[in-house]
């Protein structure tokens, strides 16, 4: 009997021991994560342009989050967190990687993929990477056994519609041609849009595939879509679908690919036995207009760290597990996926410190579960603390933003400019103000006070280049250190 390389008698004799001992065997776990999904793009929070069925039925068959977060408003810095279980500032990446970008991941920090490779797990990573192109820092280099999808956003592309004035020449001076890769290896070295309009359906029937020859074996499956990123691509059988225009074609299109997924949980007798998350890696980005989703009535989009740049859906579902049709509306953020994975397979956290905490009370309703966080902190740009949050309130700290604001985009795929402005100290309460609408910070001066202290403490940690403090917690990204970028 020949076996993958990762699975050692080590795990093999645990899995049996486990049997043997009548332990409940430890659960598979599949991550779904939407870009530039925004808050209020599905029906179970609160759509109603088109229907979201199957993820409204994850949240009924599991748990929905509320007042989840990411850790910044975009894509790269976004993903780190999602797979390190670190604040991106701690892991040295902050800011969406070009696709000449010199850097990835280090290759001292542990991935969730490592982290399930670690407990005889089969990998597999499928959809958008966009955490260094160069080969060392792929997915393969970093825990995962397989992949196929993009090495970055599909909008670094010389047929984006914003580059559609320029010359052929000036276009690939812009955007070299986007590559699909099937590995580390290039299969299709430029994706065209006839490529991009199959990318949703490709993904799934990978996902599938990986599922069905799973099904006897624990797995970790990382199912990142490219859409709903700009530019915005259905296939043929999907087109027209939702009745709400292109954008709501796309999200119908995921929501087929989540239904596919979960039916072939239950097909191949695996339902029991899998955890399944569904995410977005940052709020909508607004400029699109019509090719942009919604942030439900939360404060700007994308690139800000107002509320509708880093708050998103999240859904968790593991049957007989996760009670069912539950909503948390307690504060967390996708570096707790992390620790809480860790905690479902027994494995050991990385000796590297970690910012995520085991979100399992919270997704099991035990008495008295709370968020495991004091605080979250939102960093944007390069190394600016933009916001904290603190139990229901939130502290915006002095900084420059992109503001949409009263504009309203186009229909045709082209941004707008955004305006630029300046946030202050400024105070809100999220629970009766989850607009951030209401500034209270001059009537709660001593509030402020005390948030600033926690942020004062986080400046030491992880830097603010807005206070000019450098943070004595930053560990380097892979790679060489000029290649950093914002
Ligand atoms: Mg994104």
């Amino acid at each position: 009997m020949s076996l993958p390389a990762h699975i050692g008698w080590v795990s093999i004799l645990s899995l049996l021991l486990a049997g043997v001992s009548g332990a409940a065997p430890t659960p598979s776990v599949i991550v779904l994560f939407a870009d530039d999904l925004g808050y209020g793009d599905l029906g179970c929070y609160g759509a109603t342009a088109y229907a979201t069925p199957n993820l409204d039925r994850l949240a009924n068959e599991g748990v929905r989050f509320t007042d989840f977060y990411v850790s910044s408003p975009v894509c790269s810095a976004s993903r780190v967190a999602l797979l390190t279980g670190c604040y991106h500032e701690r892991v040295g990446i902050s800011g969406a990687l070009g696709p000449a970008s010199p850097i990835g991941i280090h290759p001292d920090e542990t991935t969730l993929a490592e982290l399930c490779r670690g407990k005889g797990y089969a990998t597999a990573a499928v959809g958008k990477w966009h955490l260094g192109r160069p080969e060392p820092f792929l997915p393969l280099q970093h825990g995962f056994d397989s992949f196929l999808g993009l090495p970055y956003s599909n909008d670094m592309w010389p047929h984006h519609p914003g580059v559609k004035h320029l010359s052929p020449e000036e276009r690939l001076k812009r955007w070299p041609p986007l590559p699909l890769l099937e590995g580390n290896q290039v299969v299709d070295e430029e994706v065209t849009p006839q490529d991009q309009r199959l990318l949703t359906r490709s993904y799934t029937a990978r996902a599938v595939d990986f599922l069905r020859e799973k099904r006897d074996h624990p797995f970790f499956l990382y199912l990142a879509y490219s859409m709903p990123h700009v530019p915005l691509f259905v296939s043929p059988e999907a087109e027209g679908k939702s009745g709400a225009g292109l954008y709501g074609d796309v999200i119908r299109e995921i929501d087929d690919s989540v239904g596919e997924v979960l039916d072939t949980l239950v097909k191949e007798g695996i339902d029991d036995n899998t955890l399944v998350l569904f995410t977005s890696d940052n709020g909508p980005w607004l400029s699109y207009g019509k090719h942009a989703g919604s942030s439900g009535g939360l404060r700007e989009g994308k690139g800000t760290c107002w509320e509708g740049g880093i708050r998103v859906p999240f859904l968790a579902r593991w049957p007989g597990k996760i009670p069912a049709g539950r909503i948390v509306r307690e504060p967390a953020m996708t570096i707790d996926v992390f620790p809480t994975v860790a905690r479902l397979l027994g494995a050991e956290l990385p000796k590297r410190r970690i910012d995520g905490q085991d979100l399992w009370p919270l997704l099991t309703a035990q008495p008295g579960a709370k968020s495991p966080h004091d605080s979250l902190f939102f960093y944007f740009l390069s190394n600016e603390l933009q916001a904290m949050r603190s139990g229901d309130w939130k502290l915006i700290l002095p900084h420059k933003y992109r503001s949409f604001e009263g504009k309203s985009g186009r229909d045709d795929g082209i941004p707008v400019e955004y305006e630029s402005k300046d946030a202050g100290l400024e105070l809100y309460h999220l629970v009766d103000d989850p607009g951030e609408r209401k500034d209270l910070a001059a009537q709660q001066p001593q509030l402020v006070e005390k948030l600033l202290e926690k942020v004062e403490v986080m400046r030491q940690d992880l830097g603010d280049r807005l206070t000019s403090r450098q943070g004595n917690g930053i560990r380097p990204h892979g790679g060489t250190p000029q290649g950093r970028k914002s």
